[in-house]
């Protein structure tokens, strides 16, 4: 992309809107833009971001068997009247008439549409286990949206749901989701640790939180330290093999959000092993046996032909929320520091001279070489000062920086700036092509 073509509104001025960095820095990135309270309009820059997002999430759903289906936004009333949800929820649900004066809704979760689905789709206990998950909008009547994307009313969010025969298949997809979501979030660039929770308006009777720590996370949150480094990438990880070992060594370390805080046992812990901090959920996961399929009678039939009633899971990720946890976690003075999986461009071209045409040649054949090699590149080729280049490019963010001026390139030359060291490098633009392709 050229960006002197592309639609990147950057903001010097910090927008005295938003409280927090991540805000702020979306905004200044120009990621987001508001249009209405809670509810975020995704400029190119920014829609990359979050289709990375949903990439990194759909090949781990997608490895650890979970296959996609995509619902719609709005329901209808009636189906949520099945589970005797519909008066239950409350004002964060957006209820809509259509013509005919019949009651809908935007959904704010999809337990009970994918229950019907799954009901009309299985009949024998053959067909399970399944798992299907989707990236859908979805809209919550907060009382506060607040800090931008992390707390929106219209929010775009991975979730799923798991349908089987008895409770220890559930619990086998369960920590399916558990082990799922620790590679997820760790390929993000995350330390994402997850916390016994309370189940909430979902119901059920296992459920964990997936944090990651930061100073403006609503959360108040206690852990063993030990969780906040443990690696999961480096496993290789077999979704068909028992998977309690790996969940038992991230749960046999204390940890739990407020609401679900034994300070006992907490405070049983050597001090050294004790943090105490704040952190913003990006996932949650859930166990809840019987409790939609039962009301609603998704049922299959056994192997002596009896009737079973399914066992049911639900896992969420607030995907548009990661965008800005990840800067959350992810930044520095002068701007966003992608981590590469999520990057909006891997690599941007710096033009320090674009009148001179040697230096915008090298540039052309640069971005071109890269482009057939499939990286993706942003090319600042517009016509201004370097000092502004300069700045825009740690604000946005993007991992490598090859940057080409007159000085350099009289000696074929040009220098490579990774953003989150700061570590300059000179090379032959041959070595660039290299390094990156
Ligand atoms: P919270 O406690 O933050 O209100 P929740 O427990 O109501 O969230 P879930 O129903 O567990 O949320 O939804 C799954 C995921 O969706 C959450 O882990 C979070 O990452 C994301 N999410 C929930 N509400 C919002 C929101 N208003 N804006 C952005 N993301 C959200
Ligand atoms: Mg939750």
């Amino acid at each position: 992309m050229r960006m002197s073509q592309y639609f990147l509104p950057t903001m010097k001025e910090t927008p005295s809107e938003a409280q927090i960095v991540s805000h702020r820095l979306m905004l200044r990135a120009g990621l987001v833009r508001q249009t209405s309270a809670g509810i975020y309009a995704w400029l190119p820059l920014g829609l990359r971001v979050l289709r990375n997002i949903e990439r990194v999430v759909r090949e781990e759903q997608d490895a650890a068997g979970a296959q996609e289906v995509l619902m719609p936004t709005i329901q209808s009333a009636d189906l949520w009247r099945e589970s005797g949800r519909y008066d239950a929820y409350g004002p964060e649900m957006l209820r809509i008439k259509d013509r005919h004066d019949r009651e809908m809704l935007y959904g704010p979760t999809n337990e009970e549409m994918i229950t019907v689905l799954f009901r009309e789709g299985v009949k024998s206990y053959r067909d399970l286990p399944k798992n299907l998950y989707h990236i859908q909008w979805k809209f919550r009547d907060e009382v506060r949206p607040r800090f931008g994307v992390m707390r929106g009313r219209e929010f775009l969010m991975k979730d799923n749901y798991s349908f089987d025969i008895d409770k220890a298949g559930a619990i086998h997809s369960y920590n399916r989701m558990f082990v799922a979501y620790l590679r997820t979030f760790a390929r993000m660039g995350l330390k994402a640790i997850p916390m016994r929770a309370d189940t909430g308006p979902i119901g059920g009777d296992l459920s964990h939180e997936f944090i990651i720590l930061a100073e403006t996370g609503e959360s108040a949150v206690f852990c063993h330290k030990g969780l906040v480094d443990k690696d999961i990438l480096s496993r290789k990880i077999d979704y068909s093999a028992d998977l309690q070992g790996i969940v038992n060594e991230w749960t046999s370390l204390y940890a739990a959000t407020d609401e679900m805080h034994d300070a006992k046992a907490f405070e049983a812990l050597p001090e050294g092993e004790r943090l105490a901090a704040r952190g913003i959920e990006v996932g949650h996961i859930f166990y809840f046996g019987t409790k939609y399929s039962k009301p609603m009678n998704a049922v299959v039939a056994g192997p002596g032909g009896e009737q079973i009633t399914v066992e049911m899971g639900s896992y969420g990720i607030g995907v548009s929320r990661l965008v800005g946890g990840i800067i959350e976690a992810s930044h520095d003075d002068a701007g966003i520091v992608w981590p590469d999986e999520v990057a909006p461009f891997k690599v941007a071209i710096v033009n320090l001279k674009p009148d001179d045409g040697a230096v915008g040649g090298a540039c052309q054949k640069l971005y071109e070489a890269l482009g057939a090699k499939g990286v993706s590149v942003l090319h600042d080729d517009r016509d201004m000062r370097p000092g502004g280049k300069f700045a825009d490019m740690d604000l946005i963010g993007i991992p490598w920086q090859v940057i080409v001026g007159p000085k350099g390139l009289a000696s074929g030359k040009v220098e490579v700036k990774n953003r989150r060291t700061g570590a300059r490098e000179e090379m032959a633009p041959e070595q660039v092509l290299a390094r990156f392709g």
